[in-house]
C-alpha cells in the first residue's frame, strides 16, 4: 500500500515517539479495492494529549478530543487522528454513552461497523484484519463485526451503511446481516435527519442501487414512509408496464449519478396514490399528482436537513418533472419560442435536467423504448445548444431595453414592470426583434 506523505509522516512520528499508529477504515478497504482513497484515517495508542505533544509544531483542530479525535492538518490537508478506543453502552441506539480509550487496536477494530472497514494497516507490521475483511472484500460481502443484531441495535444508522457500502461496491449483503437488517430496520426512525441524508444519497448513486432498492424497498419506506404503498402498486394505466415501486427504482437507474437527480427519481410519483381517480372502464388516473409528489418531496427535504438551495431544486424538478416537452402540434419542441419560454421558467441548467429525467421517466414506464426516447433526448439537447448559440433574448436581463428606458417613454408604477414583460414575451415569440428602436416603438403602439 503506497501511502501519502503526509500520512507517511504522521505515522512515523507517532512510532518515533513510542506509540503504535495504522491508517484504518474506509481508506485500507479503498486501497485493497484499487480506489484512491478520499481520505486517510489514523488510529493510535497516544491519547490526545500525547498527540498534542507529537504535534506539537503543526496546525491542529480539536474535532473531537472527548471521542479521541485530533484533526492534524499538514500541507494544508486535515488528517483525523484517533485514539484506539472502545464504545459504551448506547443507550439511546445512536450513539454511545461514553468512549474509552485502548492501546489496543483489535479491539478498536471490533467496534467498527463491517469487517471489511475493520482493518488498519502500517507500514512496519502490515495488513491487520482480525475480522476476515479482507475475504469478504475478496467475495463483495458487507457482513457485521459480531453479531449483527446486536450492532444494529447499538446504532440503527449502520441498517443504511450497510444497503449503501452494498450500493455502492456492487455488494451482496451476508444472509445474517442481511436478516438483522430487514429486523431492526424500525429503529432507523431514531436516527438524526442528517446522518440519514448522507447514507441515503450515497445510497441512490451508487452503482448497485436499483438492486438494493428493490431488494429492500421496507428498509426505505422507514425513512420515505410514503415509498410503503407503493411497493407492489398496480396504477392501471395502460401507459405503464411496472407497478409504481419498480418504475421509481427504473426511474432512479436512469439518471446520472447526481444526488438531488436521484432523490428528484426517487420521490417523483410518491404524490400519484393521493391523487388516484378510477373512470368508469376501471383506468387510473393521477391528474395533478406532481403537487402531492412536491408535497412529500419538502417533507422528506425537512427530515433530512437538505439545505434550502437543494430543498428548493429538489420541490422545483419533482414538481415539474412531467411538464410536457412538446408543443400542441404534437412535435418534439425544436419550437423556438416553445424552448425560449421553457429556458425563461427554468434556466439551462434546470431545463437540461428535466430533458434528462423526462427520458427517464417515460422508459421506466416500459411503454416506449431506452433507442427512442435517447433519440428523442439527442434531439432536444441540440436544438436547445443551437439556440443558445446565438445567445437568444429569455429573460428581462437580456431584453434590449430596461426599467429606466420604459420609465422615459413615459410609463409610471406597475406598467413598467408588466411592459418590460410584455415586450419580452413578444421577443421569445418573435414578434419583435430584440432591438431598442423597436422596443420602444411597439410600446407606443
Ligand atoms: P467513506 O469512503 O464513505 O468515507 P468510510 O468507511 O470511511 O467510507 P466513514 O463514515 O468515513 O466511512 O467512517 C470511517 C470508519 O469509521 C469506517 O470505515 C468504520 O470503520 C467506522 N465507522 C463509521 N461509522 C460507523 C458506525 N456508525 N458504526 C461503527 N463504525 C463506524
Ligand atoms: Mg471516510
Amino acid at each position: 500500500m503506497t501511502l501519502p506523505a503526509p500520512v507517511s509522516t504522521l505515522l512515523s512520528r507517532l512510532k518515533e515517539s513510542g506509540f503504535s499508529a495504522y491508517v484504518v477504515g474506509g481508506c485500507v478497504r479503498d486501497a485493497l479495492l484499487g480506489i484512491a482513497p478520499h481520505d486517510w484515517d489514523i488510529c493510535t495508542s497516544a491519547i490526545p494529549e500525547q498527540m498534542q505533544e507529537v504535534f506539537h509544531d503543526l496546525h491542529t483542530v480539536e474535532t473531537g478530543l472527548k471521542h479521541g479525535t485530533l484533526t492534524v492538518v499538514v500541507d494544508h490537508e486535515p488528517y483525523e487522528v484517533t485514539t484506539f478506543r472502545v464504545d459504551g453502552d448506547y443507550t439511546d441506539h445512536r450513539h454511545p454513552d461514553s468512549v474509552c480509550f485502548v492501546d489496543n487496536l483489535t479491539e478498536d477494530l471490533a467496534r467498527r461497523d463491517f469487517t471489511v472497514n475493520a482493518m488498519a494497516w502500517s507500514p512496519d507490521t502490515g495488513l491487520a484484519d482480525p475480522f476476515n475483511g479482507q475475504q469478504d472484500l475478496a467475495d463483495n460481502l458487507i457482513r457485521c463485526v459480531g453479531e449483527a443484531e446486536k450492532r444494529f441495535d447499538e446504532d440503527a444508522l449502520r441498517i443504511l451503511r450497510a444497503l449503501r457500502f452494498a450500493s455502492v461496491y456492487d455488494f451482496a449483503i451476508e444472509p445474517a446481516t442481511s436478516a438483522a437488517l430487514r429486523k431492526m430496520a424500525p429503529d432507523l426512525s431514531r436516527v438524526a435527519g442528517e446522518r440519514i441524508r448522507e447514507e441515503l444519497l450515497k445510497l441512490l448513486c451508487g452503482k448497485a442501487a436499483g438492486r438494493i432498492l428493490r431488494e429492500y424497498p421496507e428498509v426505505l419506506a422507514e425513512i420515505v414512509p410514503e415509498i410503503r404503498p407503493m411497493i407492489g402498486y398496480d396504477q392501471q394505466n395502460h401507459h405503464h408496464s411496472y407497478d409504481l415501486w419498480e418504475h421509481t427504482v427504473r426511474g432512479i437507474e436512469g439518471v446520472p449519478a447526481e444526488p438531488i437527480l436521484r432523490l428528484t427519481m426517487l420521490l417523483h410519483d410518491t404524490g400519484k396514490i393521493a391523487a388516484r381517480t378510477t373512470d368508469e372502464k376501471g383506468e387510473g388516473h393521477y391528474k395533478g399528482h406532481q403537487k402531492y409528489s412536491e408535497q412529500i418531496a419538502r417533507k422528506t427535504a425537512e427530515a433530512l436537513h437538505l439545505d434550502n438551495a437543494s430543498r428548493e431544486r429538489l420541490c422545483n424538478l419533482v414538481l415539474h418533472h412531467d411538464i410536457p416537452l412538446r408543443t400542441e402540434s404534437g412535435a418534439i419542441n425544436t419550437d423556438r419560442s416553445f424552448l425560449l419560454r421553457r429556458l425563461n421558467r427554468f434556466g439551462e441548467e434546470d431545463l437540461r435536467t428535466l430533458f434528462l429525467i423526462h427520458r427517464s421517466d417515460r422508459v421506466a414506464t416500459g411503454y416506449t423504448t431506452q433507442e427512442r426516447e435517447d433519440a428523442r433526448l439527442k434531439e432536444r439537447m441540440a436544438a436547445l445548444d443551437a439556440l443558445l448559440a446565438e445567445q437568444p433574448c429569455f429573460t428581462l436581463k437580456d431584453l434590449a431595453v430596461n426599467g429606466r428606458d420604459l420609465i422615459a417613454a413615459g410609463l409610471k408604477g406597475k406598467a413598467v414592470g408588466e411592459a418590460l414583460q410584455a415586450l419580452l414575451e413578444a421577443v421569445m415569440d418573435g414578434k419583435v426583434p430584440n432591438e431598442k428602436d423597436a422596443l420602444l416603438s411597439e410600446i407606443r403602439k
